[in-house]
């Protein structure tokens, strides 16, 4: 479906930041904007589900970016970006086609670096099966020491909290007390990024799963079954190492970057000596790597769009609030922090919803998007209903409408 030419707005990225920006900005900018989406994939899978996938024999379903961006009247572009000729307003693709644009975002995510070898390293792909076969193996006693290893340097945060802990929930279903799980981590305490409330109820939820923590601590694979933590001349011996890649940017030829080749933008997102050019998500240099902070970035990007093609609006600037759902196996905990630096401490755990809907990715509009698709949210109870706010959607109208 076309609409009438406006404003042309071309997203990069059809992952959490990119559907999220391409959302937001349909609902606040309606017909004022013109928005392709280019990207390579068929499907949008909500990552942040598949640490379930080895647990339950439900699969992760993507869903087809053809019927996102026919429910926002977007066009999508199924292809790759090669590079960007800013100065010409255009970006090539790898197929060699010429894509024009007057607003670029840049919605790319990041690069895995894998830091291990042989280990099995989850990133929400097909990782799935394989730690399956693991729990069999658990269960059948050929292995017993399991080793969750954080990479330094830039790593999504709840991963391997999720699988420690719901494996740690398995062993006890199956009665396996003997198995013994470890946590090896640089961070100062768990989580340490939520603050000291949750660090200290997730340390202590370790504890009671039998999970032994390793805090401040850098493993060095000693192949085959030993682990040396460094600092310190400490060994552990282990027969599995869980780990999770090390995230590094996209080198895009005609966009800056960092050390770490990710893109540097401010808080509106825009990125830094380029004008029309704004980016958000893992592809950025915000350093927590979030899906729940992707959002949040991608909407204060569509906020300064719509101000920028007339909606009248007063853009808001990316302060960062963390929301994760832990998955403990019983009942989820659900963590909040605001990290902008301006709310004091208010580092948040409790076993009730503290968002709606209340899922493990919590963006503004792409929660209540994607909730719609499956009608799971729409149920939610919701005691301390606050934070990210309710949306209406009203799809093949106005999109989303926030209430
Ligand atoms: C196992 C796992 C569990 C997680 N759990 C949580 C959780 O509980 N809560 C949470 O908030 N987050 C969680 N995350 C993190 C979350 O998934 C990411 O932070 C989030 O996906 C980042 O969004 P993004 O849009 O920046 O990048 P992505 O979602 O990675 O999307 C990047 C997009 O860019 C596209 N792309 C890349 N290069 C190009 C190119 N050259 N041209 C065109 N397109 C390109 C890709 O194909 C993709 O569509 C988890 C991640 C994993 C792996």
């Amino acid at each position: 479906m076309t609409r009438a030419a406006g404003h042309r707005v071309l997203i990069v990225g059809g992952g959490v930041a990119g559907l999220e920006t391409m959302l937001a900005l349909r609902a606040l900018a309606g017909d004022r904007v013109d928005i392709t989406l280019l990207a390579p994939e068929l499907k949008f899978v909500n990552r942040s589900m598949a640490v379930e996938q080895p647990f339950t024999p439900q699969r992760v379903r993507g869903i087809r970016l053809e019927r996102v961006v026919g429910d926002v009247q977007a066009r999508w572009h199924r292809d790759a970006l090669r590079r960007v000729d800013h100065e010409h307003r255009h970006v090539m693709t790898r197929a060699d086609e010429q894509i024009p644009y007057d607003t670029l975002v840049l919605a790319t995510g990041a690069r895995f670096e894998e830091n291990y070898a042989d280990t099995l390293s989850y990133s929400g792909g097909s990782e799935g099966s394989s730690y399956r076969l693991m729990l069999h193996r658990l269960a059948d006693g050929d292995i017993k020491r399991i080793a969750f290893v954080k990479p330094s340097g830039a790593s999504w945060l709840l991963p391997l909290y999720d699988l420690a802990l719901l494996t740690a929930a398995e062993c006890a279903t199956n009665d396996h007390p003997d198995v013994e799980l470890t946590l090896v981590t640089p961070e100062e305490a768990p989580l340490a990024a939520f603050g000291k409330p949750v660090s200290d109820a997730v340390r202590r939820l370790c504890e009671e799963r039998g999970i032994r923590l390793l805090t401040s601590s850098y493993a060095v694979a000693q192949p085959p079954s030993t682990l040396r933590i460094a600092p310190g001349k400490r060994h552990i011996r282990i027969d599995r190492v869980i780990t999770q890649p090390r995230l590094v940017g996209r080198w895009i030829p005609g966009i800056p970057f960092d050390r770490d080749t990710f893109v540097p933008t401010d808080t509106a997102g825009h990125v830094r000596g380029l004008d029309d050019v704004f980016a958000a998500g893992d592809a950025t240099n915000f350093p927590i790597k979030q899906g729940g902070l992707a959002a949040q970035q991608a909407d204060a990007v569509a906020e300064a769009i719509a101000a920028s093609v007339g909606v009248d609006i007063d853009p808001s600037r990316f302060h960062p609030t963390l929301r994760g759902v832990l998955l403990t196996g019983d009942e989820p905990r659900y963590l909040r922090a605001d990290i902008s630096g301006r709310a004091g401490d208010d580092s948040t755990i409790s076993a009730e919803p503290l968002w709606w809907p209340p899922d493990k990715l919590a963006g503004r509009y792409l929660a209540p998007y994607l909730s719609s698709q499956t009608g799971a949210a729409l149920d939610v109870h919701m005691p301390h209903g606050q934070h990210v706010a309710p949306v209406q959607i009203t799809l093949d109208t106005q999109a989303l409408i926030p209430v």
